[in-house]
């Protein structure tokens, strides 16, 4: 749930990049956008959001590319594990629920950008959805 404070740490396949959110999470949710598809190789992407003052990487260093103009995608230079997302304006940092060291800590509770899903990818009717990104 969304407000419980924890600390998470999590890490790329190969291990040169830690990081550690010590802190509660801002919000859950899986990202069905074509952008997040290309970038990871999955269907669907599951993040979490965090203040960037409770986020730190620890052991290495994320990469980034800026995949849209004022948008960062992070990733390991060695391993290409994707990691985290941030952009001009938001005050959050996104990071990956999967690169989690416990990716079942984070319990996704919203889906977005439905608009772009993949047909044959099930969702959760139950859960906060919207056709691209609430405001
Ligand atoms: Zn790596
Ligand atoms: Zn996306």
């Amino acid at each position: 749930m969304a407000g419980e404070t924890k600390t998470h740490e999590g890490g790329c396949r190969c291990g040169a990049v830690r990081y550690r959110v010590a802190g509660k999470h801002t919000y859950s949710g899986i990202c069905h956008c074509d952008n997040c598809r290309r970038a990871t190789g999955g269907a669907s992407v599951p993040w979490f959001g965090a203040d960037p003052k409770t986020f730190s990487v620890t052991d290495g260093k994320i990469k980034e590319y800026e995949s849209s103009p004022g948008i960062w995608r992070g990733f390991c230079g060695n391993c290409g594990s994707p990691l985290t997302f941030r952009g001009e304006g938001w005050n959050d940092v996104a990071i990956t629920i999967a690169s989690l060291d416990d990716p079942n800590a984070i319990t996704p509770e919203s889906n977005v950008f439905l608009s772009e899903r993949l047909h044959w990818v099930k969702f959760n009717e139950d859960m906060r959805n919207y056709d691209g990104f609430p405001s």
